[in-house]
């Protein structure tokens, strides 16, 4: 957004309270191993390119991107005699693949209910796309309001079905709970329950199937990095650890921003990504005259458990999901149970090949899982800071991907790290 504005000529200084930009999108280095921090795979390539391009340079001239050509491996309890787990691998981008995976690994016609979902996804794509994401919101709150309820007709609405969750749009076309599982983690990894979000949401598993997944080699925080570069080119002018303590309004228009170190800058515009909340109550006087945020459930959090092993296994795909011996048990635990560590989460399981990210020999695994955020639960408290990391890899193990005799050490990434990292309240 900086870059395209100074593009077009805007005088715009970016400030950022830590010492880095990029936000939850970062990496950890430490003897030799490199790892991503924020978001495992990068979806919806063509906004980069656009961007890079549209504000000089284009995107190969300045990181590596690159499809992802391993499957993702989703991986389920067994529901057969043995309890042998089922095992999927997914195709990249691939249509015909992924129906051909899902006929074979949930038997037949999963692979059918599969596409009938996707081309309603496909469908609530066309709506969204059109109405919310290219078209820009007005900026007057009654004109937008009457912007959105306006959005498409009748048959634009039965298509969304803005009343509709995620979980029962997949329960009226998926019978196997597999099936169900993989279309909610994509509520998940959003943050959302999945028994609440909305049935738009299916536009996720339809873009990454029709986009595919893709790395940037050496990282995806590369990806940050030439941003920021960007950026600096266009000339904007980026301020790190400088914190905006507010945002001053004169006559009902913004003037200006406060800094945290004291201090004030003159502003005729104020774009910012903070969450609604906290604009509201902590940056916007209590006079100004913005709608209040609609109160919506507050998401989940997420946490890292990076890995340095010894040793590279050839056959363990960039991305892994051991699902949860429970999968649609999983958001009941993490939203509306007590709030402890999850006892039975899904595991992410990222295992880039790139030889960039670890010593000749070594492997950078990073294990992500969806948890109650830092405040519901202290993720602070030794127990558990202690305790949880030796839970995954039992965890791991117990779902068949047992790597506890190869780690060389571990970091753990907590809800309370990525508040204290990024501001983000709970670390959601
Ligand atoms: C482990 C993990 C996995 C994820 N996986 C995915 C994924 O697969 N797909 C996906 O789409 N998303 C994913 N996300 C979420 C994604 O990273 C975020 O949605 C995205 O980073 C949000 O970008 P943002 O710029 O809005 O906010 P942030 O990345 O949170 O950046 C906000 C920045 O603003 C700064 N800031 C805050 N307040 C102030 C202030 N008052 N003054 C100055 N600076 C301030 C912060 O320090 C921070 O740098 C993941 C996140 C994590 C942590």
């Amino acid at each position: 957004m900086a870059a395209r504005l100074a593009t077009l000529r805007h005088d715009v200084t970016l400030y950022e309270r830590s010492s880095s930009t990029g936000g939850m999108s970062g990496s950890l280095t430490r003897d030799g191993f490199t790892f991503t921090t924020g978001p495992g795979v990068l979806t919806l390539p063509a906004v980069y390119r656009d961007l890079f391009l549209k504000t000089g340079a284009a995107i190969e001239d300045v990181v590596d991107l690159v499809p992802i050509e391993s499957p993702t491996r989703e991986s389920f309890a067994g529901t057969g005699t043995g309890g042998s787990r089922t095992v999927v691998d997914v195709p990249n981008a691939s249509r015909s693949g992924v129906h051909e995976a899902f006929e074979a690994g949930f038997g037949q016609g999963a692979g059918d209910d599969w596409q009938r979902l996707l081309h309603r996804a496909g469908e609530i794509w066309g709506v969204t796309r059109k109405s919310f994401i290219e078209t820009p919101l007005l900026a007057n709150p009654a004109g937008r309001a009457e912007q959105l309820r306006s959005a498409g007709g009748r048959r634009d609405l039965r298509t969304t079905a803005p009343w509709r969750s995620l979980r029962s749009l997949g329960r009226g076309y998926l019978s196997d709970v597999r099936l169900r599982a993989h279309l909610e983690r994509f509520a998940g990894e959003a943050g959302c329950d999945p028994r609440k979000a909305p049935a738009t949401l299916a536009v996720l598993p339809y873009l990454e199937e029709t986009f595919g997944v893709w790395w940037v080699r050496g990282g995806l925080h590369r990806m940050t990095e030439a941003l920021h570069a960007r950026c600096v080119q266009r000339k904007v002018k980026v301020r790190t650890e400088t914190g905006v303590a507010s945002i001053e309004l004169t006559g009902g228009k913004v003037s200006g921003v406060l800094l945290e170190g004291g201090g004030r800058v003159d502003a005729d515009i104020v774009i910012t990504d903070v969450p609604a909340h906290t604009l509201r109550t902590d940056l916007l006087p209590a006079s100004a005259p913005a709608p209040r945020p609609r109160r919506v459930p507050a998401p989940s959090s997420v946490l890292e458990l990076h890995l340095a092993l010894r040793g590279r296994e050839a056959d363990v795909p960039h991305r892994t999901y051991l699902f949860a011996d429970d999968p649609a048990h999983e958001p009941i635990a993490l939203f509306a149970g007590r709030p402890t560590p999850p006892a039975d989460p899904t595991l992410c399981v990222l295992a880039p090949d790139d030889a960039s990210l670890a010593p000749a020999g070594h492997s950078a695994w990073t294990v992500q899982v969806r948890v109650p955020r830092h405040g519901d639960l202290d993720w602070t408290a030794a127990d558990v800071r202690d305790t949880y990391p030796a839970t995954l890899l039992d965890l791991m193990a117990a779902r068949g991907l047992d790597v506890r005799d190869r780690v060389l050490w571990s970091r753990l990434r907590t809800p309370a790290d990525l508040e204290h990292d990024t501001a983000a309240p709970g670390g959601a």
